[in-house]
């Protein structure tokens, strides 16, 4: 936050010496610690712009979704910026401009994590991320992406704190637990929730909407005392006690 003040500030100078027709914008001069988007994204674009955007709304699937991350602004992409607009009281027309990147900058660390959530995290098993079953890039990017999931969930249930108790471990880590072989929490994408404020059932029912595909919570065998929330191919949803 701080850098992107700097960042408009200088431009504007900059602007103001270098141009007497062009006067800077602030829209344009925006600039973030972590990310800045140039241009206005709309359906039909395309582009790693697309992705960053992807990444930071994957929270807002609706029920059952998962978004895309694949730089395609398509349909569902747009529907995923409306929830967010809608969540945050902006104009709901599915188009990114400078409203939709400033509540995002708003929201985003300059190592590009959600606000309320951080590596350190979620990840209590080693410092690198490394030796899991993917690469350690991989698992901090699969992370990241569960990360704003999460802040949506946690804006969604009143932004009372999410209690985060793990998330990646490495082979070593995840046998010295007793995990399963072929558990999430070794892609970095898995996340262990505790009972915080709002219990494990309301967390666990909330998660449908916010883009996880894996929920398992209180009723799953090894689950009464946590809810586990990640990514996988397909849907597997599993908290008996709680309905689900
Ligand atoms: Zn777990």
């Amino acid at each position: 936050m701080k850098s992107r003040l700097v960042a408009v500030l200088l431009a504007l100078l900059a602007g103001a010496a270098l141009s007497f027709t062009a006067p800077a914008s602030a829209d344009v001069a925006a600039a973030d610690g972590c990310y800045t988007w140039n241009r206005t994204l709309g359906e039909g674009a395309s582009g790693e712009d697309v992705r960053q955007l992807q990444i930071r709304v994957a929270g807002y699937p609706g029920e059952g979704g998962v978004l895309a991350l694949d730089g395609q602004f398509g349909p569902g992409t747009k529907a995923a910026v409306t929830r967010f607009q809608q969540a945050y009281g902006l104009g709901a027309d599915g188009v990114a401009g400078a409203q939709t990147f400033a509540k995002l900058y708003e929201l985003q660390d300059d190592d590009c994590t959600p606000v309320n959530f951080s590596y350190g995290e979620l990840n209590n098993c080693n410092s690198d991320w490394s030796g899991g079953n993917v690469s350690a890039a991989q698992a901090k990017a699969n992370a990241l992406v569960s990360m704003w999931k999460l802040q949506a969930m946690r804006h969604a249930m009143g932004d009372r704190p999410i209690v985060v108790n793990g998330g990646f471990r490495s082979v070593a880590c995840n046998n010295a637990v007793g995990g399963a072989p072929a558990s999430r929490h070794l892609y970095g994408d898995a996340v262990d929730l505790g009972a915080g404020s709002q219990g494990f059932c309301a967390l666990a029912r909330q998660a449908r909407h916010h883009g996880f595909a894996e929920i398992l919570g209180p009723g799953y065998e090894g689950h009464d005392d946590h809810v586990h929330v990640a990514h996988r191919s397909g849907q597997f949803w599993s908290a008996p006690s709680c309905g689900i």
